[in-house]
């Protein structure tokens, strides 16, 4: 039975303040979803393969590695969703929702990718994310990225600490065109590269630029840049998008290594990190996926989107004020049971927080009491009943008094 009870790997029961974390995580996102008008979308967890396979690319490493798939009773193929992104976009188009564009939606929820557990790395990790669908100019671009830093701010990390990276992948022909010049410079240097870049230099080129590995990170500085592969409109929708955020008060890093793993993307793509995690340091990702829809057989929905770490910013988030105690309500006895259940009732109705203790040992039952951190003790004896009287006591002064039941809510 032991092992049956251990959570699987790379999975986590959360408790109290841990799992409040994330409800306040989703408070937040709320918040910042009403400012920007998006409105909320859950789509189901499992989906069927292809809606992942295809549109992530069948070498992008989510796919090729990192996929929950099993085939389900009907023997149809099953995906666990690694990501968000695909399935909102799999939903609007299938509700055909073209005459609700512009539509700015956010969501939160489990993802799952089988990857090795670490600290802000997880098989099943949580993502808050928002998707600005039918935004087609660099203006939704500055406010995708506005609106994660909104996020982010409303959270209560500090944004000093924070890092906006940005780039951009022009558009899927002129990333064909830079691949091919990629792939001839690292041919020549093939022998300097990583075992796993070298594995990619064929399958997905482009992840090469932001691999970690020293080597690969020596060659990048000679090689070709993307940047300098495109055409003129991508480089001004690119700086219109600088502009803009710089108009907003946003100053981000031009990282020209910065691509994201999913072959979805174009033009703007952009990560928020911090040096507080260590290898985990990105805790937002997003970009511009105007193909998607296409791709999954919808008709053409410019869009961009992001979606943030749970887990990583949890990790970041400054610790919640603590709530104020409860009110304990002492029952002494089975006879008292009723009188307290009721007054409980009462002081519930009224809008506060009450738990009920029951047992003989009135010494033992106050001191789980106050180590629970209850502001205030309601003793419920057999004489208080008898009488229609409590006592209550102030835990926190210390003061004492007796009263009559109906007087209780004007002394808690
Ligand atoms: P990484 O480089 O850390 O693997 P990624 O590029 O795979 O990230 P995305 O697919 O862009 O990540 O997902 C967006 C965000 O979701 C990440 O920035 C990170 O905060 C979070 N995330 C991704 N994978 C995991 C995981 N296995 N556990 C916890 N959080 C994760
Ligand atoms: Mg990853």
């Amino acid at each position: 039975m032991a092992d049956t009870l251990q959570p699987l790997r790379g999975t986590k029961d959360l408790w109290g303040t841990e799992a409040q974390q994330f409800s306040r995580i989703h408070t937040s996102l709320e918040r910042t979803a009403y400012l920007f008008d998006a409105t909320e979308v859950r789509t189901p967890i499992i989906e069927t393969l292809g809606v992942f396979a295809r549109t992530l690319g069948e070498t992008s490493d989510v796919v090729a590695k990192e996929m929950y798939v099993f085939q389900d009773r009907n023997g149809d193929p099953i995906a666990l969703r690694p990501e968000g992104t695909a399935g909102v976009m799999r939903a609007f188009i299938h509700a055909g929702l073209y005459d609700k564009l512009p539509l700015n939606v956010y969501y939160s929820g489990a993802m799952f990718r089988y990857e090795r557990p670490q600290k802000g790395r997880q098989r099943q990790f949580h993502q808050a994310g928002m998707e600005f669908l039918g935004a087609s100019r660099a203006l939704s671009d500055a406010q995708a990225i506005a609106a994660a830093w909104a996020f982010l701010k409303d959270i209560g990390l500090d944004t000093n600490a924070l890092r906006l990276e940005i780039n951009t992948l022009g558009t899927p022909p002129e990333r064909a065109l830079y691949q091919q010049h990629l792939i001839a410079y690292f041919e020549n240097n093939k022998d300097q590269l990583s075992v796993d870049s070298q594995r990619r230099l064929h399958t997905n080129p482009l992840r090469i630029l932001d691999s970690k590995d020293a080597a690969d990170q020596a060659l990048l500085k000679d090689a070709p840049r993307l940047f300098d592969a495109l055409g003129d409109e991508s480089k001004q929708y690119f700086a219109q998008v600088m502009t803009l955020l710089a108009a907003l008060g946003i100053a981000p890093v031009h990282n020209h290594h910065l691509v994201r793993g999913l072959d979805y993307y174009s033009h703007t793509t952009f990560e928020i990190t911090t040096t507080a995690l260590g290898a985990q340091g990105t805790v937002l990702a997003g970009g511009r996926y105007d193909g998607l829809s296409v791709m999954m057989g919808g008709k053409p929905v410019a869009a961009i989107g992001w979606a943030a770490g749970m887990e990583r910013l949890a990790l970041l988030m400054p610790e919640a004020a603590p709530a104020a105690g409860h009110i304990a309500v002492l029952a002494l006895g089975t006879a008292q049971e009723q009188t307290a259940v009721l007054l409980a009732q009462t002081l519930r109705n009224a809008g506060h927080c009450v738990q009920v203790y029951t047992g003989d040992n009135l010494g033992k039952i106050l001191t789980k009491v106050v180590k629970r951190n209850a502001r205030s003790a309601v003793f419920v004896g057999a004489t208080e009943v008898a009488q229609g009287i409590v006592t209550v006591k102030d835990l926190q002064t210390g003061v004492q008094q007796t009263i009559s039941n109906a007087q209780l809510l004007s002394v808690v």
